[in-house]
């Protein structure tokens, strides 16, 4: 810090990985930083992140990463900042390298999140950064923060506050969404918090539930509004979920809301053309059951099958080239998305934020991370615009600290 700046005292709400991103940048720039977090430890969905892999990040070249969020609004000057690369060097540099996966998914090389996790809350310890937990923020006034602790409600007026909430999936986790009406009191934008890399609802035969429920189906191609992907998908007791599905999440939630269900088509035999798949029904000997022709002539596993029977259009035809192209686009009626709590992340959130991530008419009020407006699919996109936000935030209040913090900012 030079000697002409002040030494702030700052506050950050939220220790998920915006938050922290942001309280590191901040205590780096040599102010007094203090994290208030309402559970009882910091980034337990970071930790969760971790149980299955944490995919911090992905590979793929910047202006193909960039198009994945929606909307990208000063999300995509803020990873143009703090891009792909510079995610890696930072986990590199808290002794966790990481290695680009067949998918083209980045991985820390242990896998697991708690490693770096531990690396990164030691770091944030040397650089002073006070972590203060089960400090719920209960409201704001002005730039005073209104915290709820075990000990009673205690107020912190720093000099400027950075809010990292998160959004309203997983709410055990920490992250509830009830920071909306808080912050719709204070006249600020929120767009409805709505679930994102989410699970879609269908109506199910009992019998389909009861063979199929857990199944993955392996290489499907699933198409809804003109986009299709391919990938996999599971079925669940109450519909499907999976990679291919949240892929085309934004689509499908879309048109259940306009419509009150959305359709999706399956292509259960991705791998093949239409006129082979005919071929190679018509080749099937006469009599074969319906069962045995989809195993043995069309390759369908068994879920396949079952799901090309749930499909729209009734019972299946028997002439092979409309068996093909009803293999080729079986359409489901998905009800609507699973409940937000179900999701692993949230769409809509806070908007109106200025290029410094300050709150509209709030001075001195900075936000980062999943409680902003914008979604993006699992692939490491979603952690990537929690720590490029974070750091982005703690810039846009560094600038604002500099430009009028002599006058307004109170020094610590
Ligand atoms: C099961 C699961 C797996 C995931 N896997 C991946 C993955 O592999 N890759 C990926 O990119 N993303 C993954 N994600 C998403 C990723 O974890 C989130 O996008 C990311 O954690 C968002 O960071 P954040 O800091 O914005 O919010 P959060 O991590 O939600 O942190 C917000 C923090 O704010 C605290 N808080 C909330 N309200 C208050 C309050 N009133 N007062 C004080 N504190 C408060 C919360 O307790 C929480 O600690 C996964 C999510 C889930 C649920």
């Amino acid at each position: 810090m030079s000697r002409e700046t002040k030494r702030h005292d700052l506050a950050v709400v939220g220790g998920g990985p915006a938050g922290l991103a942001a309280a590191e940048r901040l205590a780096e720039a040599g102010h007094t930083v203090t994290v208030h977090e309402r559970m009882p430890s910091v980034a337990r969905r970071l930790l969760i992140a971790g149980r299955g892999g944490l995919n911090l990040t992905h590979g793929e070249a910047l202006p193909d990463f960039l198009a994945r969020y929606h909307p990208a609004g000063s999300l995509e000057a803020a990873i143009r900042a703090f891009p792909p690369e510079a995610l890696r060097a930072w986990c590199e540099g808290l002794g966790q390298p990481t290695f680009v996966g067949s998918s083209g998914r980045v991985f820390p090389k242990v896998f697991k999140a708690s490693p770096l996790l531990r690396a990164w809350l030691a770091r944030l310890d040397r650089l002073g950064v006070r972590v203060r937990t089960r400090h719920r923020l209960a409201g704001i006034e002005g730039r005073t923060l209104v915290i709820d602790t075990p000990e009673g409600q205690v107020r912190h007026a720093p000099a400027a506050a950075l809010l990292a909430l998160g959004g309203a999936s997983w709410p055990r986790l920490g992250s509830d969404g009830s920071w909306v009406g808080l912050l719709e009191g204070l006249g600020v934008p929120v767009a409805p918090l709505r679930p994102a890399n989410v699970g879609f609802r269908v109506a199910w035969s009992e019998i389909f539930r009861a063979r199929f429920a857990g199944e993955p189906v392996k290489r499907v191609a699933l198409s809804a509004s003109g986009r299709r992907v391919l990938g996999e998908m599971v079925v669940t007791e109450t519909g499907i979920e999976g990679g291919a599905v949240y892929a085309l999440g934004r689509v499908l939630r879309e048109g259940a809301e306009a419509d009150g269900s959305a359709t999706l088509a399956l292509d259960l035999r991705p791998d093949l053309a239409e006129a082979d798949l005919t071929a190679r029904l018509a080749r099937s000997r006469p009599g074969e059951s319906a069962a045995s022709r989809l195993r043995k002539a069309a390759g369908l596993a068994p879920v396949a099958a079952g799901l090309l029977r749930e499909s729209e259009g009734g019972p299946l035809p028997a002439e092979p080239a409309a068996l093909a192209a009803r293999i080729k686009a079986a359409r489901l009626t998905l009800a609507g998305p699973e409940p937000i709590a179900r999701a692993i992340s949230t769409a809509g959130g806070l908007q109106g934020i200025d290029a410094r991530f300050m709150l509209p008419g709030r001075p001195g009020l900075f936000a980062a991370g999943e409680m902003l407006d914008w979604e993006a699919p699992t692939g490491g996109y979603l952690l990537q615009g929690a720590f490029a936000s974070g750091r982005a935030a703690a810039e846009g209040m560094l600038g604002w600290l500099a430009e009028v913090g002599d006058r307004d900012g109170g020094a610590a």
